[in-house]
Formats: structure tokens, C-alpha cells, sequence
């Protein structure tokens, strides 16, 4: 068995672990293998052991690798920094994006979404706390970009996700995950039909998945250390 046969076993294990021990079904949790900077070859190898879903955060490389790597039945999603001069590329290319945070760059992608494809699966990007630095839009403006995603027709808006900063105590990382559990149970009072929470990543996907974590995002621990420069 290869390395990222046996890492996506182990990742496999920790979400079950995870979920069963919170309650949870571990077939709820869908795991997103984050294949940046990682070349097609471990892309091939991880779908050979019946992964799915990969995530890219970097709009070049991740066209060049979707091109060359043409296997039916992948899903793509982009978790990188969303420009609205990416989106173009992103309503083209992906199944998913987790990373809108404005109601231009939806508009954009609602736009572009081609005709032929299903509706684009998206996910908000929340900034839990305020950090001038980092994306994501403010709690306070979530519901107003929420409604209006929920009624663009070529968009589907499945959930939030978010990155806090990186904690080492679980209980720390929980409390966090779980803020944006609470958003998004806000928002469900709306109707609005969400079902993903897209949260945890290989350092704290079990205190995403005790906080509801639908969707976890690993790239280390199934594919490795990243090398430091895109393939
Ligand atoms: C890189 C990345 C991940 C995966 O991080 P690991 O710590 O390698 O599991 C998850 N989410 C986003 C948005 C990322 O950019």
C-alpha cells in the first residue's frame, strides 16, 4: 500500500474515532484531502484508495493539475483566497468553493457559473474574530450575504467554514469551532436549508468534529509534509 493509501486510512480512523465518541455518525463527516502543493501522482494514488474530494488553495496551479489529472467522478474545491479576478476560473473549474466572503465575489460566480455545469456548492468564509488581516466576512454582516446567496440560482449555499488561528488545547480549538456552529444554527432558523460546516484541518479536526464539523479539510496527514514549492 502507498504512504497516501495508509495516511488516508489513519485520517479515516481519527473522523470515526472522532464521531463516535461525540455521538456522531462518521459518515456525516466527508473528508477533503488538500492536495496544494503536492503533485498530480499523489492525487492518482489518493483516488485509487477511493478519495473523492480534493482541495486547492493557489488558482494556477490547481488548473494546471485539474487539466493533466481528468478523472471522472473527482471533486474539486477551492479553499484558497477568492479575487474577483479568479472567479471566472473558479465557476468553470470547481464543484465547491468554501472561501466566499463578499456579495461581489458571489454575484460574480452566480454570473459565470456555467450553464451546462450544476449549481456552484459555496460556503462563507467567517472571520471569527477580528483580525484585520484575515478574510472572511464579520459575523455581524453573515446574514444579509447569506439571503442574498440563498436566492442566486446558479449558486447553492451549503454551510460556513472557517480557519481560526492555530491552538493547541482541544477544548480551545472546540469553543472556536463551535462559534461558527452557532452561526450557522442562526441562520437555519431562516430556512435556509445548510448543511455543511466545513472546519478541521490535520491538526484539530477532532475538536471540529465534537463542534459539528461536516466537511474537515487535511492535507498533512494524508499526503505529507508540503514540499515548499508548487509542483
Ligand atoms: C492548507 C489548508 C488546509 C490543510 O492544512 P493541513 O494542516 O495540512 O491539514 C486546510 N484548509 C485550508 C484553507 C488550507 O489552506
Amino acid at each position: 500500500m502507498s504512504n497516501v493509501a495508509e495516511n488516508l486510512k489513519i485520517v479515516q480512523q481519527r473522523i470515526a474515532k472522532a464521531a463516535v465518541s461525540c455521538g456522531r455518525n462518521p459518515q456525516d463527516i466527508r473528508l477533503i484531502s488538500v492536495s496544494k502543493r503536492h503533485p498530480v501522482t499523489a492525487i492518482r494514488a489518493a483516488f485509487a484508495a477511493g478519495q473523492v474530494d480534493y482541495g486547492e488553495n493557489h488558482l494556477q496551479e490547481a488548473l494546471t493539475k485539474i487539466t493533466e489529472c481528468d478523472i471522472e467522478g473527482i471533486r474539486w474545491h477551492f479553499i484558497g483566497a477568492l479575487q474577483s479576478n479568479k472567479t471566472r476560473s473558479v465557476a468553470q473549474y470547481f464543484d465547491w468553493v468554501h472561501t466566499v466572503d463578499r456579495l461581489k465575489l458571489a454575484e460574480r460566480l452566480n454570473t459565470q457559473r456555467p450553464h451546462h455545469a450544476s449549481p456552484l456548492n459555496v460556503c462563507i468564509q467567517v472571520k471569527l474574530i477580528d483580525e484585520p488581516q484575515k478574510t472572511g466576512c464579520s459575523p455581524d454582516k453573515l446574514e444579509d450575504l447569506a439571503r442574498a446567496i440563498s436566492v442566486m440560482p446558479r449558486l447553492k449555499l451549503r454551510g460556513l467554514m472557517c480557519i481560526p488561528p492555530p491552538m493547541t488545547d482541544f477544548v480551545g480549538q472546540r469553543d472556536r469551532f463551535l462559534e461558527l456552529n452557532k452561526l450557522a444554527a442562526g441562520l437555519n432558523l431562516g430556512k435556509m436549508g445548510l448543511d455543511t460546516l466545513s472546519m478541521g484541518m490535520s491538526d484539530d479536526l477532532e475538536a471540529a468534529i465534537a463542534a459539528g464539523s461536516t466537511m474537515v479539510r487535511v492535507g498533512t496527514a494524508v499526503f505529507g509534509p508540503r514540499p515548499v514549492k508548487p509542483v
